[in-house]
């Protein structure tokens, strides 16, 4: 792993790197918790203005993690160092796209199949009354 260091996050920070170099950071950010939390702090010593992380890390995009992976964290079913890495991208970083892509994954995986059925079955039940000839109802 290439040592990444303060001048080179300070350029990935100002999106001033080669996309070599980029991909190089970024790598080294999933395989470094130390790298991490020196960049949050980076961040945080001048997150504002044009330099707000979100607009920064909107710009970059291709750091996000893919929907499988998202799914996987969803399941915990990835190891420690990619949802370390999820992790630091949704809290710290507060990716809004990332976040949105999550959301949209849990509603979709804790939606249980009960659920849908019920939904169904309102469904069908507030339709029957059209479907069945009328009824007579019985006065008290
Ligand atoms: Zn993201």
């Amino acid at each position: 792993m290439a040592d990444i260091g303060r001048e080179q996050l300070a350029g990935y920070l100002d999106d001033a790197l080669g996309d070599a170099e980029t991909a190089q950071v970024e790598q080294a950010l999933r395989e470094s918790e130390k790298l991490r939390s020196e960049l949050k702090l980076m961040m945080q010593e001048r997150d504002r203005g044009e330099h707000s992380l979100g607009a920064i890390w909107r710009r970059h995009r291709l750091s996000c993690p893919g929907r499988d992976q998202l799914r996987a964290y969803l399941l915990k079913a990835i190891d420690d160092g990619l949802r370390d890495y999820i992790d630091f991208h949704l809290d710290t970083v507060g990716c809004a796209f990332c976040q949105a892509n999550l959301a949209d994954l849990k509603s979709r995986h804790e939606e249980p199949k009960t659920r849908v059925e019920k939904r169904r079955r309102k469904m069908f039940e507030s339709s029957a009354p059209y479907l069945e000839p009328p009824r007579r109802k019985k006065k008290p």
